[in-house]
This record gives structure tokens, C-alpha cells and sequence, in this order.
């Protein structure tokens, strides 16, 4: 089993200086010893966030950034500006950004790759609406939305990634996957790396987002292929986002 690895990201746009800095400095202190944790803030705060960290064992991260490397692309942020921030890592294709900015599988793939080039760990973001599980085709949707990545930038990049299945109808709402329909979705991505990969699909972690709390965590976690957490609302208190952590322990 690898080590638990538990993502206070996502703040979304919540929050101002001051809580970035409140939650970051709570987290680096409190932060288990017994899993990895990072904490994915939002672009203007990534320098203070960083800051705030230093020393820590806490990474950083951004919650997206552009496909491009440089030039004429208003208000955009490029890999390399994320590096240059401290980030260590970025999620990208959360189910926002493909809802709300209609960014397909495609341009998820072209940022993937531009965060490889760059040394950045993607966090891939996969999940079905509740109309999509309703319709059972669950494994294709997220099969597909996995599948666009590794057709474009290669199975061994998954090296040097990390995947957050993340049901849309369970970010945010308070409904959570049950660690049974968790774990089988899970199963399934580990095992369509492993059509590709068998050792690449071993070592990738494979973290569950949506409407993670301390009291649902540890029955998730316990899931084989469940690797930790992409934690949002949660994470926007410290004590309860530290309750999360501790439960990889349980
Ligand atoms: C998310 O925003 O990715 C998320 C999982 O949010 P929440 O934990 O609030 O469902």
C-alpha cells in the first residue's frame, strides 16, 4: 500500500490573505507525520501560501493553469510561473473548470503535459454527473476522461501523477460515495492504467474527492485502491481537514 496522500485543495475562490495564511500555518503544524499533505491554494496567494510552508512537509499546489508555456494570453498562469511560486503540484480537469469553462479531455491532456514538461505533479481530475451514474455508464465516462491523457502524453507520465476520481454529483453537495461505489471506481482506473502499465498503474495514487469529512474519511480510506483525499470544503477549516489526515491512520 503507498503512503496516504491527503490534498487540502480545493479552497476554490474562497477566503482572502489572511485565511490562506492561517489555514497553511495550522496545516504545516499539524500535519501527520504519517501521510503526505498539500495544500493547493489559489493563484494570488500561492506566494504567501509558500512562504507560510517553508520548511514544512507540506507541498504546494495551484488548483489549474494554462496549456500554453508563455506569450500573449491574457490573465492566464503558465506552468513555469507555478514552479517559480513553489508549487509542486496543480489539479487539473477538476470537474469545475470542464463544467463552468468547458474544458474537454483535450485541453485537460494539453495542460497535463505542459505540467510534466515543467516538473509540476498533476492531480487529474476524473468523475460522472449523477446522471452519468444513473445512466451506468460510470467506467466510460471516467474511463474516457483517463484514457484522453494517456493516449496524449503516454502511460509513463503517470509516473509523475497523481488521479482524484471526484463524482460531480458528490462535490460539494454533502453526498458522498460509499467506500463500496468508491473503491470499485478506483478499482476500475488502476486497472485501466494497468492495460497500459502494470507497474506505473501500481505505484500511481489515486486519491477520492467529494464530500470528504473526519467522520466518513477513515471508511474511505480503507478502500484498497483509495490512496487519500482531494479534500474542498472541508479544507477550508484547519481542525477539520487535519481530522481528515488522521484518519489515514485508523
Ligand atoms: C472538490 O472541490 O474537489 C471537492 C471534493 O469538494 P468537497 O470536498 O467540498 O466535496
Amino acid at each position: 500500500m503507498t503512503r496516504k496522500f491527503l490534498v487540502a485543495g480545493n479552497w476554490k475562490m474562497n477566503g482572502r490573505r489572511e485565511m490562506a495564511k492561517s489555514l497553511a500555518t495550522a496545516v504545516a503544524a499539524g500535519a501527520p507525520d504519517s501521510c503526505d499533505v498539500a495544500v493547493c491554494a489559489p493563484f494570488p496567494y500561492l506566494v504567501v501560501v509558500s512562504e507560510t510552508l517553508a520548511g514544512s512537509a507540506v507541498a504546494l499546489g495551484a488548483q489549474d493553469m494554462s496549456e500554453k508555456a508563455e506569450g500573449a494570453v491574457t490573465g492566464e498562469v503558465s506552468a513555469e510561473m507555478l514552479d517559480d511560486c513553489g508549487c509542486a503540484y496543480v489539479i487539473l480537469g477538476h470537474s469545475e473548470r470542464r463544467a463552468l469553462f468547458a474544458e474537454s479531455s483535450e485541453l485537460v491532456a494539453e495542460k497535463f503535459m505542459r505540467a510534466i514538461a515543467v516538473g509540476l505533479t498533476p492531480i487529474l481530475c476524473v468523475g460522472e454527473t449523477l446522471d452519468e451514474r444513473n445512466a451506468g455508464i460510470t467506467e466510460k465516462v471516467v474511463g474516457d476522461q483517463l484514457q484522453a491523457v494517456v493516449d496524449a502524453a503516454g502511460i509513463s507520465a503517470f509516473d509523475k501523477a497523481v488521479i482524484a476520481y471526484e463524482p460531480v454529483w458528490a462535490i460539494g453537495t454533502g453526498l458522498t460515495a460509499t467506500p463500496e461505489q468508491a473503491q470499485a471506481v478506483h478499482a476500475f482506473l488502476r486497472a485501466r492504467l494497468a492495460a497500459s502499465d502494470a507497474s506505473v498503474a501500481a505505484g500511481t495514487r489515486i486519491l477520492y474527492g467529494g464530500s470528504v469529512k473526519a467522520d466518513n474519511a477513515a471508511a474511505l480510506f480503507a478502500g484498497p485502491d483509495i490512496d487519500g483525499g482531494l479534500i474542498g470544503g472541508a479544507s477550508l477549516d484547519a481542525d477539520s481537514f487535519l481530522a481528515i489526515c488522521q484518519a489515514t491512520t485508523k
